[in-house]
Protein backbone atom coordinates (compact mmCIF):
# COMPACT_ATOMS: atom_id res chain seq x y z
CA UNK A 1 0.00 0.00 0.00
CA UNK A 2 1.46 3.38 -0.85
CA UNK A 3 1.38 5.70 1.84
CA UNK A 4 -1.17 8.33 -0.04
CA UNK A 5 -3.36 5.20 -0.07
CA UNK A 6 -2.90 4.37 3.68
CA UNK A 7 -3.90 8.21 3.88
CA UNK A 8 -7.06 8.22 2.29
CA UNK A 9 -7.84 4.86 4.13
CA UNK A 10 -7.10 6.85 7.32
CA UNK A 11 -9.36 9.66 6.30
CA UNK A 12 -12.30 8.14 5.55
CA UNK A 13 -12.24 6.02 8.82
CA UNK A 14 -11.63 9.33 10.71
CA UNK A 15 -14.29 11.28 8.76
CA UNK A 16 -16.67 8.86 9.25
CA UNK A 17 -16.04 8.47 13.33
CA UNK A 18 -16.77 11.80 13.97
CA UNK A 19 -13.22 13.81 12.11
CA UNK A 20 -9.62 14.77 13.27
CA UNK A 21 -9.36 15.77 16.93
CA UNK A 22 -6.87 18.84 17.86
CA UNK A 23 -3.33 18.42 16.16
CA UNK A 24 -1.96 18.69 19.59
CA UNK A 25 -4.95 15.81 20.70
CA UNK A 26 -3.15 13.60 18.27
CA UNK A 27 0.30 14.39 19.10
CA UNK A 28 -0.47 13.77 22.27
CA UNK A 29 -2.05 10.34 21.24
CA UNK A 30 1.10 9.84 19.36
CA UNK A 31 2.99 9.89 22.15
CA UNK A 32 0.72 8.07 24.14
CA UNK A 33 1.14 5.12 21.16
CA UNK A 34 5.13 5.53 20.88
CA UNK A 35 4.83 4.67 24.84
CA UNK A 36 3.29 1.85 24.00
CA UNK A 37 5.71 0.38 21.61
CA UNK A 38 8.17 1.10 24.14
CA UNK A 39 6.56 -1.05 26.72
CA UNK A 40 6.01 -3.85 24.01
CA UNK A 41 9.81 -4.04 23.32
CA UNK A 42 10.69 -4.09 27.14
CA UNK A 43 7.90 -6.80 27.47
CA UNK A 44 9.27 -9.00 24.29
CA UNK A 45 12.57 -8.32 25.89
CA UNK A 46 11.78 -9.33 29.40
CA UNK A 47 12.41 -6.12 30.88
CA UNK A 48 9.19 -5.85 32.51
CA UNK A 49 8.53 -7.80 35.99
CA UNK A 50 4.77 -8.33 34.15
CA UNK A 51 3.74 -10.16 31.68
CA UNK A 52 1.63 -9.74 29.15
CA UNK A 53 0.56 -10.17 25.60
CA UNK A 54 1.83 -7.16 24.37
CA UNK A 55 2.36 -7.28 20.85
CA UNK A 56 5.18 -5.27 19.18
CA UNK A 57 3.70 -5.23 15.70
CA UNK A 58 0.19 -4.25 16.48
CA UNK A 59 1.64 -1.07 18.73
CA UNK A 60 3.28 -0.11 16.00
CA UNK A 61 0.64 -0.47 13.79
CA UNK A 62 -1.09 2.02 15.98
CA UNK A 63 1.84 4.30 15.98
CA UNK A 64 1.55 4.51 12.32
CA UNK A 65 -2.09 4.79 12.26
CA UNK A 66 -2.31 7.86 14.53
CA UNK A 67 1.01 9.24 12.77
CA UNK A 68 -0.60 9.32 9.91
CA UNK A 69 -3.55 10.98 11.25
CA UNK A 70 -1.01 13.87 12.33
CA UNK A 71 -0.20 14.06 9.13
CA UNK A 72 -3.84 14.45 7.27
CA UNK A 73 -4.50 16.84 10.54
CA UNK A 74 -1.67 19.07 9.55
CA UNK A 75 -2.38 18.61 6.11
CA UNK A 76 1.10 16.87 5.03
CA UNK A 77 1.50 14.15 2.16
CA UNK A 78 3.88 11.47 3.71
CA UNK A 79 4.82 10.22 0.38
CA UNK A 80 6.91 14.03 0.47
CA UNK A 81 7.88 13.90 3.94
CA UNK A 82 9.61 10.51 3.59
CA UNK A 83 10.63 11.56 0.01
CA UNK A 84 12.45 14.47 1.38
CA UNK A 85 14.29 12.72 4.39
CA UNK A 86 15.46 9.53 2.03
CA UNK A 87 17.09 12.31 -0.11
CA UNK A 88 18.65 14.06 2.81
CA UNK A 89 20.60 10.95 4.17
CA UNK A 90 20.91 9.32 1.21
CA UNK A 91 22.61 12.09 -0.57
CA UNK A 92 23.43 14.97 2.04
CA UNK A 93 24.47 13.00 4.89
CA UNK A 94 25.36 9.54 3.15
CA UNK A 95 29.00 10.45 3.56
CA UNK A 96 28.90 11.50 6.99
CA UNK A 97 27.28 8.34 7.88
CA UNK A 98 29.83 6.26 6.13
CA UNK A 99 32.83 8.17 7.50
CA UNK A 100 31.30 6.96 11.29
CA UNK A 101 31.54 3.50 9.81
CA UNK A 102 33.95 1.10 11.52
MG1 LIG B 1 -1.17 1.14 21.10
Amino acid sequence: MELSQAQARVDGWVREHGGYWDRFHILARLSEELGEVAGALQREQGLRPRQSSADLGEEVGDLLFTLIAFANANGLALDACLGKVLEKIEIRDGEAWKAKER
